[in-house]
C-alpha cells in the first residue's frame, strides 16, 4: 500500500472530533460549541460561516488555545494538527506552536499591533521568538524586508509606526507577523470586516496570493458569501454551537440540497460564478446558549419545523462529503 505523502494537497493537517466549549461564569453556563467535528487538509481553506454567536470565534480560539483562562472550557473532544491532540497540550508547548506552526489574524488590525513600536520591530520581534534556524540579526532584519515586500510594503518604511499606515496596509502588517514563521495553518478572523470595499478585495486577493506561494492552510472565519465564494475549498455553515451543513464549496453553493438556516442565511444559494452577497438576515434570533432548545436548535426560526424536530436532535443526512443535519432528509431513514 503507497504510503501518503504528508506534504501532498490535501493530506490531512487539521482534526476536529466532537469538540464542546462552554464558558462558566457564577450565573450560568454558555453551550458555545457543541460538538462540532471537521477536516482540514494540506494547502486547503475552509469557511466557517455563521451568524454572530454560531460558535465561529470561540471554535478558533479552543484551536490556539486562548480562550479566557477563569471561563473558557474544553469540555470534550480532540484537535488533532498534526495527528497531536492540542487539547492535551501544556501552555509553554502552545506558546511554542502559536506563531511558529498556527497564526492567527483578527478583524481589528489594532488588537494585534503594538502603536508605539516600529512595524519592521514587530515582524523582527515574532522572527526572533520562534528562531530555530538560529539566523543571526542581519539575516533576520533581511526577513523583515522579504515579508514587508511579500505583503506590498516598501522595506524602507520599516520604521514606521502603525499609525503612519491606512486601515488596509495595517492588517498587510499584520499578514506579515502571522506569516513570519511561516506557519501551517493561519486562521482568519473576519479579516476584511474593518477595511472598506477596495482594500477589502486587496487584502484578500493578497491572501489568497500568499496561500498559493506559501501554501499555507486556511480557516477563514467570515459573515461574507463572497469571501467564502472567492477563497474556500470546504465551507462549514454553523448554528448555536453546531456544524448544520457542511461540504465542498460546491456541495454548499450548488447542491441540491440545504439546510433550512443555510437557504435562509444565502437568502436563497447563489451560484458559485454569480455575484455574491452578504448573509442575509433571518426572522428570529440564535438561541440563548446558556439555555438551548430540545431537538433542532434552529427548530424555533425554521419553517419547515416538524413535530420531530422539537424533540430530537437530527444526525447528519450525507452524500460524499456533503453532511446535513436536518430531519428532512433523515426522517425516512
Ligand atoms: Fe428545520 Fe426540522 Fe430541519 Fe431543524 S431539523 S432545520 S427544524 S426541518
Amino acid at each position: 500500500m503507497a504510503i501518503p505523502d504528508k506534504n501532498e494537497p490535501g493530506s490531512s493537517l487539521l482534526q476536529i472530533q466532537d469538540l464542546n466549549v462552554i464558558y462558566k461564569t457564577d450565573e450560568a453556563t454558555v453551550y458555545a460549541v457543541n460538538g462540532i467535528s471537521f477536516e482540514l487538509g494540506r494547502k486547503e481553506t475552509i469557511g466557517l460561516v455563521g451568524e454572530t454567536g454560531a460558535g465561529k470565534t470561540t471554535t478558533a480560539l479552543a484551536i490556539m488555545r486562548l480562550l479566557p483562562e477563569e471561563t473558557g472550557f474544553i469540555k470534550g473532544g480532540e484537535i488533532r494538527f498534526q495527528g497531536e491532540d492540542l487539547v492535551k497540550k501544556s501552555q509553554p508547548d502552545m506558546r511554542e506552536i502559536r506563531g511558529a506552526k498556527i497564526s492567527m489574524i483578527f478583524q481589528d488590525p489594532m488588537t494585534s499591533l503594538n502603536p508605539i513600536m516600529p512595524v519592521g520591530d514587530q515582524i523582527l520581534e515574532s522572527l526572533e521568538i520562534h528562531n530555530s534556524e538560529n539566523l543571526s540579526k542581519e539575516d533576520l532584519n533581511k526577513r523583515v524586508d522579504e515579508l514587508l515586500s511579500l505583503v506590498g510594503i516598501l522595506p524602507q518604511r520599516k520604521k514606521d509606526f502603525p499609525h503612519q499606515f491606512s486601515g488596509g496596509m495595517k492588517q498587510r502588517i499584520v499578514i506579515a507577523i502571522a506569516l513570519a514563521c511561516r506557519p501551517e495553518l493561519l486562521i482568519a478572523d473576519e479579516p476584511t470586516t474593518a477595511l472598506d470595499v477596495t482594500i477589502q478585495a486587496q487584502v484578500l486577493e493578497l491572501m489568497r496570493e500568499l496561500k498559493e506561494k506559501l501554501g499555507t492552510s486556511m480557516i477563514m472565519i467570515t459573515h461574507d458569501l463572497g469571501v467564502v465564494a472567492e477563497t474556500c475549498d470546504k465551507v462549514a455553515i454553523m448554528y448555536a454551537g453546531r456544524i448544520v451543513e457542511a461540504g465542498s464549496a460546491e456541495d454548499v453553493f450548488e447542491g441540491e440540497k440545504h439546510h433550512p438556516y443555510t437557504v435562509g442565511l444565502f437568502g436563497s444559494i447563489p451560484n458559485l460564478e454569480e455575484e455574491t452577497d452578504r448573509l442575509h438576515p433571518i426572522d428570529g434570533l440564535m438561541p440563548d446558549p446558556t439555555d438551548l432548545p430540545p431537538g433542532c436548535p434552529f427548530h424555533p426560526r425554521c419553517k419547515q419545523c416538524m413535530d420531530i424536530c422539537r424533540e430530537k436532535m437530527p444526525e447528519f443526512y450525507t452524500s460524499g462529503e456533503h453532511r446535513i443535519a436536518c430531519h428532512l432528509y433523515t426522517k425516512g431513514d
